[in-house]
Parts: structure tokens; C-alpha cells; sequence
């Protein structure tokens, strides 16, 4: 499959403020506890968890650590799943729903205390709104604030209207939303490179462009790049939308979504007081949403446009110009300094799939959207199985996930279709 587009026109690219120790590509044969594929948040997590468990880390990425979604994502935080609590409640009943959601609100702790524990340069700010652009949202928003107070006891959800509204997303386009102080918004790149950063210095030996090309199952598990061969206690798969044929089990769960943002050039003071007064990153309730925050340079930072087939929709830049002109007409003129695109792996249900497979393989993925803190979160949970103590992974892993339908050829045109009924429903 095409890649979205290149990483090299990320504004994060550009403003990466974290060094990393050497992390050479990998020859010859080796021999670890765990062996962590992929260097995104969930397998940059995973190894520095492992590590401070004592156990001996190798982690191979295929390309540069941060290079898929993590180091190119909008950067917003928030406690929740990418889908409602109401189908986690359905589906395991409202305990177990509960004790998701609350670990949901430690991923975003887990995510702070990182951050400030390992001195990470990465813009971290708090407030979130969630904006309603019909009738329809603000029904939802409502039941939705309710449902978490009643059944999460979760009372940080607050309305907002008018002024009240206008304060914090100053934008004639919306009808009200919904303010949650603890949502919190960074910049994703210097915090993967940050939690990559600390796993060295716990002991992780990290080996950039080493694409793990084949995984031989047994006791030891044995994977193989095109110069070197690892053996391992466990292996950790933390690839996620880039998993492409490595594991064609776990492939027909998630689906890669390409997902578009763009950056503009630093706004003026004015510029960002008729845009996000107050910092707060944002995103609307359409089904494909606009979502957008502003930059530690005063950018903002705005992503909302998808792709099934991996290629970069038409005219992409002026669509998602002409949108940020029409949310915020102050920024009309801005110029566009950056375009940029990467893969979202989503699951048909939108719940993350966590699991283990042949006794020693773990993996964590299909965040469907909102894996900023849940990628993290997925690295403790794994460290804590591995180490004997599974009951939190399991409680994730217990949600049943199903093939996307259609098989190979005909999952993208099916997901389309239903995209479309979704987006249709929107404009009602
Ligand atoms: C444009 C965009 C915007 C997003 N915005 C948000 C947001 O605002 N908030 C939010 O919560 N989530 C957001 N997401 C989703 C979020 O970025 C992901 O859920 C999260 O980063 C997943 O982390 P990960 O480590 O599991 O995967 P990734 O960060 O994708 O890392 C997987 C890594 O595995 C490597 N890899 C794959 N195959 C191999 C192999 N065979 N050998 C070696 N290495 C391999 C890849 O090179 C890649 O670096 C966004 C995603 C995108 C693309």
C-alpha cells in the first residue's frame, strides 16, 4: 500500500527539540528477553516498561523512531476510547466499562507523569473543547454529559454557548460545545522521541531502519530482518497501521485510514485571539471530524480530511484552507506552511485491539483515532502481562473484535460506503 504523505514536510519534523543516543540499523544474531517491534508510543512504552521491570529490550523500527502515526498525529490527548463508553458498557457490562474508562484517565496521567518525570520538550498544554456544528451534536453532547456523570461519576464536562463558547473557540460556525479541562493537547513527535529517549536510558537498545521482514513462532520466538535475527522470550508487536503482511491474523482486525493535516504560519496575537483564545485544542462530532490546536509557535495545527486507498485526496491543501477560512475568517490570508498525512489503524467497533497470540506474542493497536494516550498506556499493560500480572491487558483484550467485511479486495470499497452513510447522517 502507498504511504500517506511524506513525513518530511511534518512541522513536527521540523521542530523536533529531543536527541536520541545512537540507534544503529541491527546485524547478526541476538538474543534478548523481548524483542518490541515498532517505534511509536506503543512499542517506545512497552520497551521502556519492560526495562524498568529488568528485563534485557531490544526495539527494531523500520524506518526512524516517530516516523508513523505518533510522530505525525494532531497531538490531542483526552481520557475515552475512540468509540462511546455506551459500547464498551453493551458489550462487558457497566463494571468493566467503568474500569476501562478509569484506566483511560490514567493513560493521560501516565502521559503527564512521563513527560514531566523525563523532562520532555513537547508544548504540553490542558483544555479541550468539543464542538457541535448541529442539533443533532448538541442532543448527544447533552446525553453524553450525563451518561458520564451518572455512570463514570465523571463531572468535567461542560457545557458551553455564545460567549461563553465563543471565549474559547471564537468561531461562528458552531452551536455550542462541550469544555473538558482535562483534555490536553502536545506535540507528538517530541514525545514519542522523548519516551524513546528514556527507554535507552533505562537500558533499551533501540535499532533504527530494521524492518522485521518475518516472525518464526515458538519458545524462544525468533524474528528475522534482512541482517540479523533476534531471538526473544516475548515478542511485542506495536506496528499498528503499518503492520501491512507481518502478521495476516491480526491485519483483517484493523484497517490504515489516511488521515491529512496541515499547518499554517505562526499566527499574529490577533490572529489568535479571533481563533483559540485560550490554547484549547478542538475537534467537532462529525463522523470524520475536524480537529485542531495550536502549535508551541502559535500554528494552528489542523487535520480533517481521510483517505481509504492511500492516496492523498485531490486538492487537499486548498480544501482544508478554504475550511480553516471558513471556521475562522481572521485566518484567510494565512499562508500554509506544511501538509502532511500518515495512517490511522482503526478496528470495526473503534475499540482497541489488545491481545496475545501463540503464549508469547503480545500486541496492541487499532486505537481508531485516539491513541495518544492509550499507546502508552497499551506499553504499561503489556509490561504488566509479561511480567505475570495480565488482569488489566486482559480486561482490554476481553472485547471481541471482528474481521472488517469484504475480505482483502472488498473491505476499503465496503468501508466507504458506510463512511458516506455516516457523513450523509452529518449534515442532518
Ligand atoms: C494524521 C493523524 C492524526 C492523529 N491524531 C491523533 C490525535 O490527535 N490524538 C490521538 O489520540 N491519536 C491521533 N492519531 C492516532 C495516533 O497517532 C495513533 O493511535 C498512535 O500514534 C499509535 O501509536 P503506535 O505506536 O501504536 O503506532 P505508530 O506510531 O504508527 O508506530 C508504528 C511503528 O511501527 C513501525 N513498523 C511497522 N512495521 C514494522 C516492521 N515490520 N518492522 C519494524 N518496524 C515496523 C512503523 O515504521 C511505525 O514507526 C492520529 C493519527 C494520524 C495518522
Amino acid at each position: 500500500m502507498q504511504q500517506a504523505s511524506a513525513h518530511s514536510e511534518s512541522l513536527y519534523r521540523d521542530t523536533t527539540q529531543v536527541t536520541l543516543a545512537a540507534a544503529p540499523p541491527l546485524d547478526g544474531s541476538h538474543r534478548v528477553d523481548v524483542c518490541v517491534v515498532g517505534g511509536g508510543v506503543t512499542g517506545c512504552s512497552a520497551a521502556l516498561h519492560l526495562a524498568e521491570r529488568g528485563y534485557r529490550v531490544k526495539l527494531l523500527e523500520a524506518r526512524q523512531i516517530g516516523w508513523g502515526a505518533s510522530g505525525r498525529s494532531g497531538g490531542h490527548v483526552l481520557p475515552g476510547l475512540g468509540v462511546g463508553m455506551d459500547l464498551v458498557k453493551r458489550e462487558l457490562g457497566l463494571k468493566t466499562a467503568q474500569q476501562i474508562w478509569e484506566m483511560t484517565r490514567e493513560a493521560v496521567d501516565l502521559t503527564e507523569d512521563r513527560i514531566q518525570r523525563h523532562a520532555i520538550p513537547c508544548d504540553w498544554k490542558s483544555g479541550y473543547v468539543h464542538a457541535a456544528i448541529t442539533r443533532r451534536h448538541v442532543r448527544g453532547y447533552r446525553e453524553w454529559i450525563e451518561e458520564m456523570a451518572h455512570d463514570y461519576g465523571y463531572d468535567e464536562l461542560h457545557w458551553l454557548e455564545g460567549e461563553a463558547f465563543r471565549a474559547h473557540v471564537n468561531s461562528g460556525y458552531y452551536v455550542g460545545g462541550v469544555h473538558e479541562p482535562a483534555g490536553r493537547h502536545f506535540h507528538p513527535l517530541n514525545y514519542t522521541l522523548g519516551l524513546a529517549r528514556a527507554a535507552q536510558e533505562a537500558g533499551v537498545e533501540l535499532h533504527e531502519e530494521t524492518p522485521v521482514s518475518a516472525i518464526e513462532h515458538g519458545d524462544p520466538v525468533c524474528v528475522r530482518t534482512p541482517t540479523a535475527t533476534v531471538e526473544a522470550n516475548f515478542l511485542v508487536l506495536g506496528c499498528n497501521a503499518y503492520l501491512e503482511e507481518l502478521d495476516p491474523g491480526l491485519r483483517s482486525k484493523i484497517m490504515p485510514v489516511g488521515n491529512y493535516m496541515i499547518a499554517t504560519e505562526p499566527l499574529t496575537a490577533a490572529q489568535v485571539a479571533a481563533t483559540l483564545p485560550q490554547d484549547d485544542a478542538v475537534a467537532d462530532a462529525n463522523f470524520v471530524l475536524d480537529y485542531y490546536k495550536l502549535s508551541g509557535d502559535k500554528r494552528l495545527v489542523y487535520g480533517g480530511q481521510v483517505s481509504y486507498n492511500g492516496r492523498e485526496p485531490p486538492r487537499l491543501r486548498q480544501r482544508m484552507e478554504a475550511k480553516i477560512a471558513h471556521l475562522f475568517p481572521a485566518l484567510r490570508t494565512a499562508r500554509i506552511d506544511y501538509t502532511w498525512g500518515g495512517w490511522v489503524g482503526i478496528t470495526l467497533n473503534r475499540f482497541p485491539h489488545f491481545g496475545r497470540r501463540h503464549g508469547n506474542v503480545y500486541f496492541a493497536h487499532g486505537y481508531s483515532g485516539q491513541g495518544m494516550a492509550l499507546a502508552g498506556l497499551a506499553g504499561r499493560l503489556v509490561a504488566e502481562a509479561i511480567s505475570g500480572q495480565a488482569e488489566r491487558f486482559d480486561l482490554f483484550a476481553r472485547m471481541r473484535h471482528r474481521d472488517f467485511p469484504g475480505g482483502r479486495l472488498l473491505r476499503t470499497p465496503l468501508l466507504v460506503l458506510a463512511t458516506t452513510f455516516y457523513r450523509l447522517r452529518d449534515l442532518i
